[in-house]
């Protein structure tokens, strides 16, 4: 057996899983003691700065930099108590991942003195070096300087011994370099819109906030086995590989029962994040073999998404002690199921009324129907838009296989929820209401919690599926930053919330009743859009010719479908809602181009590599076992025996020969491709060509080397196999 495969498979067999040894107290004991949260707040800061910081967040008020300095004061004191000596500002720039750059907390005295110093200044403002991070034109790197400022609404962490200070990070002109900014500019503006729209119904809501609940899927590898394939550490998925005869086909994995070394790994990564203050609720195998999920309870969303980039973070590191490595790509394995992110989302009123579940009484019901059906149609509207915040070179390979959702928008609302739009539809008439038609309307309302009760059809091929009190978002990657999804899906539900008051306002103003206003602008809006909602099956060949004749989009082109960032459905609502400017989103849709040009061109120079040094050679090296053996044949036996018993084995040496040609043409025409897109210097046409002429080949060359790895011996096969990399326990 190759060395280098040998020793990995014998390195897997020393993994045990380790000792875990959860604190001895309740959890809700130490949840939380990583974080600087009220608890910790109470014990170091006094009750007035508290206070400010509350202020801050609740209102928006700002921070006078006397109050900075004390609450530096106290997180300083803290985290020293917590054994920390360094502080970073904690950031999301638009690559994948999170940044940081460690200062300790030294610094001279006027004597001259070492001391350890936290000030105010520096809690609010830094400015990194940051001239290495994507920003798509918008910082050239001679004028570097970007700054990061602290987002108060979320608390400050431990990691290690680092205090980390969540914020945002954006140009030294003000443009957004990251995903927390424009996040949070798309959550005061669904704030602000839905507000106004709940004004209709409830004076006494002034605030709505959305919520986040994200599930987390990702595979664990042995890291031994890990290392030994250059295709999953340089690129994060497998380039190679034939599909194992043994893989999903017995559903034997989904909730099934987890292997110790993996429980081991999950219990860890629970205590610790119950320290960082992530409400980790749900842990499951997946369906594929090695793969598994993790869910929290949801959060306000710019919390549960910082929760979201902490825990992937957290997951890499823990996994490395447990000997995996956790892959969040979102189609590591062809042949088996990728990982998504489901984000789960809805909306909060400060009366804790959440807008996506039925309410008490019939006003609560309209209220209900209101933001469901304006949801509905944000989704009919922005179908473009939303494609365009998921997609990415790692996500397109999931995308449409057979167990994720295609790249078509739909909504699922289920059967009772569409009956009940169907009768309003057709019960508002477009004149003036008789008493007897609002009471009908009325009663029909009224019995929507009933209704919903026993709403157990659970759709699991919807991209956008309303799961009884939320919507859940399927289509977004595993590796993604749930902001970028929710920045898109925010705004958009702020832009349509805008415009549904606009139009029952205006009504208002032409002497029609508020009720009737509201109901009518409803009906309208049921009758446009309802081509979006979609009850069958998501993942079928049907749905794409249905889907075509309702006129949705369908895109498959990374770059086409990023590009929609920018045209005007589009504009309207980033630029409308003023979540970016317009050089901000033309920047945004560059840097995406980019890294989705970076990544194909990764995996096809890793590709061409392995092909040419590992691939091969391994089939040049059996071929001469077989020619070996072939020629020790003919001294054996007589010509007639020679021939009948080496014509299967003949057929084979040529079969590999023709392959090894193959290969050489193919990769040759891959660097080709890749030179002659190097030379575009449009980033957008680079991306174009990278899909059409690079990406393609990436298939094409696999196919040869799947079947290779079928008729070469097992013994000469260079990189672990897809039976070795899964179901090492
Ligand atoms: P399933 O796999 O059946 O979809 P899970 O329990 O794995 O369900 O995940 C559901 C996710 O939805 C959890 O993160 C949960 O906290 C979240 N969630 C539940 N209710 C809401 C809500 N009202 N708003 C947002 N997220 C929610
Ligand atoms: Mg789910």
């Amino acid at each position: 057996m190759s060395k280098f495969r040998f020793m990995a498979l014998q390195e897997v067999a020393s993994h045990k899983p380790l000792e875990v040894t959860a604190p001895s107290e309740d959890i809700s004991n130490y949840y939380g003691c990583h974080v600087f949260n009220r608890k910790n707040m109470q014990r170091y800061l006094s009750e007035q700065t508290i206070e400010a910081i509350d202020k801050a967040i609740n209102e928006g008020s700002s921070i006078s930099l006397e109050e900075a300095s004390l609450i530096a004061n106290g997180m300083k004191s803290w985290a020293k108590d917590n054994g920390v000596t360094h502080y970073t500002h904690w950031f999301q720039p638009l690559t994948d991942g999170t940044a940081e750059k460690h200062d300790s907390f030294i610094d001279f005295s006027k004597e001259g003195q070492v001391i350890e110093r936290f000030s105010g200044k520096v809690l609010v403002q830094q400015e990194p070096d940051a001239s290495s991070f994507p920003s798509g034109g918008l910082r050239n790197t001679f004028e570097a300087r970007g700054y990061t400022a602290w987002d108060i609404s979320s608390p400050a962490f431990i990691v290690d011994d680092t205090l980390c200070i969540p914020t945002i990070f954006i140009s030294y002109t003000g443009e957004a370099l990251d995903y927390k900014t424009p996040l949070l500019k798309s959550l005061a503006a669904v704030d602000r819109a839905a507000t106004e729209v709940c004004g209709y119904f409830d004076k006494n809501i002034t605030k709505v906030t959305a919520q986040l609940g994200w599930e987390q899927e990702y595979f664990l590898v042995d890291s031994a086995l890990y290392k030994a394939r250059p295709d999953l550490c340089l690129t994060g998925r497998t380039l190679m590989g034939h599909s194992s005869a043994k893989e999903q086909q017995l559903d034997d994995h989904y909730f099934g029962s987890i292997p110790s070394r993996v429980t081991a790994f999950m219990k860890d990564l629970e205590i610790e994040g119950f320290k960082l203050g992530i409400p980790i609720k749900t842990r499951h195998n997946e369906v594929a073999p090695n793969q598994f999920e993790l869910a929290p309870i949801y959060e306000e969303c710019n919390l549960a998404n910082d929760h979201n980039q902490l825990i992937m973070d957290l997951m890499k590191r823990l996994a490395i002690k447990h000997n995996f490595n956790v892959l969040f790509h979102e189609k590591p394995f062809q042949s088996v199921n990728g990982s998504g992110k489901h984000n789960n989302w809805s909306l909060t009123t400060n009366t804790g009324i959440n807008l996506f579940a039925p309410g008490k009484n019939p006003r609560g019901n309209m209220l209900f129907l209101t933001f469901i059906i304006n949801a509905m149609v944000m989704v009919y509207k922005n179908q473009d838009l939303i494609r365009a915040s998921i997609m990415t070179a790692t996500n397109n390979r999931r995308l449409g296989a057979n167990e994720a959702p295609p790249a078509i928008l739909s909504v699922f609302l289920g059967r009772n929820l569409t009956n009940m739009l169907d009768k309003l539809e057709k019960e508002v008439s477009n004149s003036k209401m008789t008493p007897e038609e609002k009471t009908a309307l009325k009663l029909g309302i009224g019995r929507i919690p009933e209704i919903l009760l026993d709403n157990t059809d659970r759709n699991r091929t919807s991209p956008f599926a309303f799961t009884g009190n939320r919507f859940e978002f399927r289509a977004a990657g595993s590796s993604a930053n749930c902001a970028a999804a929710m920045i898109v899906i925010n705004a958009a539900m702020a832009h349509q919330l805008g415009e549904f008051k606009r139009s029952v306002d205006a009504m208002i103003e032409q002497g029609t009743n508020k009720d009737e206003a509201i109901f009518k602008e409803l009906k309208r809006l049921i009758k446009s859009s309802k081509s979006i909602c979609f009850e069958g099956d998501g993942y079928s060949k049907q749905w794409e010719k249905e889907a075509e004749k309702r006129h949705l989009t369908n895109i498959n082109s990374v770059p086409e479908a990023l590009l929609k960032y920018e045209d005007t459905a589009a504009r309207e609502v980033l630029i409308g809602e003023k979540i970016f400017n317009s050089a901000e989103l033309s920047s945004r849709i560059d840097v995406e181009m980019e890294k989705y040009v970076k990544k194909i061109q990764i995996e096809a120079r890793v590709l061409g590599d392995l092909t040419i040094n590992h691939i091969i050679p391994a089939a040049v090296s059996y071929q001469n076992v077989l020619l070996d053996n072939v020629v020790k044949m003919q001294s054996v036996f007589s010509e007639e025996q020679f021939e009948q018993l080496t014509c299967k084995r003949k057929e084979l040496i040529v079969e590999i020969q023709q392959r090894i040609d193959r290969l050489k043409v193919l990769v040759e025409e891959m660097t080709e491709a890749r030179r002659q897109s190097n030379a575009l210097t449009s980033i957008r046409e680079k991306a174009k060509s990278y899909s059409r002429n690079v990406d393609p080949y990436l298939d094409t060359i696999r196919e040869h080397i799947d079947t290779l790895e079928m008729n070469i011996d097992n013994e000469i096969w260079p990189l672990p196999k897809y039976r070795e990399l899964l179901f090492t326990k």
